[in-house]
């Protein structure tokens, strides 16, 4: 007979810490996730009537890599209508961000602006959660390479100097070897 208390050494060991590991990723996304709860069976009474929705998202609700950061919570206006099935979504999301620049990797704050505009079929349901939505759309739209102005001329390879401020000198001896050695003839 197996009794409650012949639990084998360790097992009571490994559920705590399956417990413990259940709490920490519960909280975890208990903090992640935000939720954009959409009222679907509302809009299929009024086919065609746009519904006006506005979110705020806070950083801490979302994954951000190290050299990015929000200066102002994230704004999310959306537009919903409901038509044939679907979920006509047009949305605006803005925020402020602090990036760093990867040319001469000075710290700036860009006016962060994306607007889209997405179908999205609902057929069977009753209320849609659009955060994953604005999560994508804000993901994507982050730049991959950013830059404090189109112009930026980064940091010389060889001493570092920000060739926005000043012009260095070795950034001039970056010659051809093959020229040098005609430069060399020539002499
Ligand atoms: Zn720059
Ligand atoms: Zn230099």
């Amino acid at each position: 007979m197996i009794s409650g208390r012949s639990l084998p050494a360790g097992l009571g060991k490994m559920l705590t810490m399956q417990i413990f590991t259940y709490i920490i990723n519960f909280s975890a996304s208990e903090v992640r996730i935000f939720s954009m709860k959409i009222d679907i069976a509302a809009l299929k009474k009024e086919p065609g009537r746009p519904f006006t929705y506005d979110f705020t998202v806070d950083a801490s609700q979302l994954e951000l890599d190290a050299d990015t950061e929000l200066l102002s919570p994230l704004s999310v206006h959306l537009i919903a209508v409901y038509q044939d099935g679907k979920l006509v979504v047009n949305g605006k999301l803005s925020t402020k961000i602090k990036l760093v620049c990867s040319r001469c990797l000075k710290i700036f704050a860009h006016d962060f602006v994306e607007e889209f505009a997405e179908e999205i079929d609902i057929s069977g349901e009753t209320e849609q959660d659009l955060s994953w939505l604005a999560r994508e759309i804000f993901y994507t739209a982050l730049p991959l390479k950013p830059l404090c102005k189109a112009t930026c001329r980064g940091l010389c390879e060889t001493c570092g100097a920000d060739l926005n401020e000043k012009q260095c000198d070795c950034a001039k001896d970056k010659t051809d070897p093959r020229w040098a050695v005609l430069g060399q003839l020539l002499k």
